[in-house]
């Protein structure tokens, strides 16, 4: 272990906290002895010997045991499929072959070959047709939002009905006068839904360099990795029907990312610049639409394979005779990045903040549930996902195909990266602004002397790229946590230095510094917030103002669930 510069900073806070969860020795020594057995988690969980724990390897199934063994010594009870602590999902698995694959622009029949890797990367997770060549047409945002009277696949320049078999060019981003929470939903399943309704062929995303978390080198690295789908059949098609913003799209789409520092191509000819557009981009103004006058030619060579991997689910039954029917549930993703492209000499993308030191947190939490003298009223349900890094699979799965009675499911607390990098003073919550749950979430902030904030880069599209979404669209409340910065502090920089070395690169491993005393802090402090959720007498909901409500209308719709009573 190296030294970890943060571990002597005195802070009193826990102190005057008034958990119901035993503290074995008031003071200081007790957060850092707390902070050291949540890291041993991460220490076993992000060693070499995991290689990564990628989805359907067998390294991710000795973590996945490991995972199920604390939870057994904690007293809890198996919650997944057959009586045991697993559901199993089957993915299919697409490689693209770059070496066999090469993409270049046609202008008047003339093919001016791009590089991939440098120019674009292909797309892995929608399955690639073999072979295209379509026009290409810039779309804005790529943003179809009808509600919102805003649609950017139907503009006086290019119209819906112009889009049929073409290529759409966009970029990442949004006007400032729609919030956040409607562009952040209009990325998900309508985004693809609305290629599909137009007869697009073909996407090529220009992620905005202010967009970026890191560099382009670090996104053309991530193509040499997988990409997964859940499997069509049988479960696939289920899930599609019980849940259809669950569902997994099984079409050809053409996709591709194109690097911005190379965009110009793109634009030349057309009497506009990527420059000027990016600078439209980043002031969130109305972009045009028009044609690039060139099309797209492209060999696409793929090679599908299937695996399975498993969720991770265990329980603890509440002590209220009717409560205990209801299920909180605290959860986190197991899986990561394997072995890939080296960075710094190293092959192997450890995830250690991403994602093991949020399964060591579900882990420290669950441990303090199954210790506690007074057992919660309603019921814990604690999860551990596969394949979120490949589009948050595994809970999609398990929000389609819960292992407790849907109905049941009160609420989700979810956690990846929380970044306990430094002190913890203040914390970004996640979906604060939607649910009843911010009041559970500020009431204990409050006890422990810590400031709870929302999301402070609603653009980042945060809230819907970790698993908690998953159950956001089956229409349950749902936070996640991070670690709270104001812009400019060290705190900030320290965060955003994080992301540009770090984050989903060989250097998110053991070695990197962590402040124990601060992780040991928030997991006190998430216990306690999971135990007010378990303990209300009346059960969370979103908020009428909340985007998200008409996911939870959508679930109160259904036959098979009743509302909660509130
Ligand atoms: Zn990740």
């Amino acid at each position: 272990m190296k030294k970890m510069p943060y571990l002597s900073i005195a802070l009193s806070v826990s102190l005057s906290v008034t958990s119901v969860f035993a503290i074995a020795q008031a003071g200081d020594s007790a957060d850092e002895a707390a902070g050291k057995q949540w890291w041993a988690h991460v220490q076993v969980l992000a060693d070499d010997s995991m290689r990564g724990r990628r989805t359907g390897s067998a390294e991710y199934l000795k973590a996945a045991a490991y995972v199920v063994d604390q939870f057994k010594s904690y007293g809890l009870e198996p919650a997944g499929v057959d009586g045991g602590w697993y559901q199993p999902v089957k993915f299919d698995v697409q490689r693209v072959l770059a070496e066999k694959s090469s993409i270049s622009l046609m202008v008047d029949g003339k093919a001016t070959p791009l590089v991939l890797g440098e120019d674009a990367i292909l797309g892995t997770r929608l399955a690639q047709p073999k072979q295209i060549e379509a026009p290409l047409v810039f779309i804005g945002y790529g943003l179809h939002l009808p509600e919102a009277k805003y649609d950017d696949f139907d503009s006086a320049e290019v119209p819906w009905a112009s889009l049929k078999g073409k290529i759409v060019v966009y970029v990442n981003g949004g006007p400032a006068d729609l919030p956040g929470p409607l562009k952040s939903f209009a990325r998900t399943s309508p985004f693809l839904k609305a290629l599909r309704d137009a007869g697009v062929i073909g996407m090529i995303s220009i992620p905005t360099p202010k967009s970026m978390d890191f560099g382009w080198q670090r996104v053309a690295s991530s193509a040499s990795q997988p990409g997964m789908r859940l499997a069509e059949t049988p479960d696939g098609a289920a899930v599609a029907k019980l849940h259809p913003a669950l569902a997994d799209d099984h079409g050809e789409m053409f996709s591709a990312t194109f690097n911005p520092g190379e965009a110009e191509k793109l634009f030349a000819g057309t009497g506009h610049t990527f420059a000027e557009l990016l600078a439209l981009a980043d002031a969130q103004k109305v972009l045009p639409h028009f044609s690039l006058s060139k099309s797209l030619r492209a060999i696409v060579s793929t090679e599908v394979t299937h695996v399975e991997s498993p969720n991770i689910a265990a329980k603890l039954t509440g002590a209220d005779p009717k409560l205990k029917a209801q299920y909180v549930l605290v959860s986190a993703h197991l899986d990561h990045l394997g072995v890939g492209t080296p960075i710094h000499g190293k092959t192997i993308y450890a995830g250690a903040m991403d994602d093991a030191s949020g399964v060591a947190t579900v882990l420290e939490v669950a441990r303090k549930f199954g210790e506690a003298k007074v057992r919660q009223k309603r019921s814990m349900l604690f999860l551990v996902f596969t394949a979120e890094e490949k589009g948050l699979l595994g809970s999609r799965y398990f929000a389609g195909y819960p292992t407790v009675p849907e109905k049941d499911i009160t609420a989700d607390l979810n956690l990846d990266m929380f970044m306990p990098i430094f002190p913890l003073k203040k914390l970004h919550v996640q979906g604060l602004e939607q649910s009843t749950l911010a009041e559970e979430a500020k009431a204990v902030g409050a006890e422990h002397h810590i400031e709870i904030a929302g999301d402070p880069e609603p653009d980042r599209n945060s809230f819907i790229r970790t698993d908690q979404y998953s159950f956001v669209q089956a229409g349950v409340p749902a936070l996640a946590f991070k670690f709270g910065w104001t812009a400019g502090s060290p705190e900030y920089k320290a965060w955003r230095e994080w992301l540009a070395q770090r984050y989903h690169s060989t250097d998110d491993d053991l070695t990197q510094p962590v402040d124990l005393v601060a992780a040991a802090q928030f997991n006190a402090y998430l216990a306690d917030v999971a135990r007010k959720v378990a303990d209300d007498a009346s059960a969370p909901h979103y908020l009428d103002s909340s985007f998200f409500k008409r996911f939870e209308n959508e679930r109160y719709a259904k036959t098979s669930v009743t509302a909660p009573i509130q």
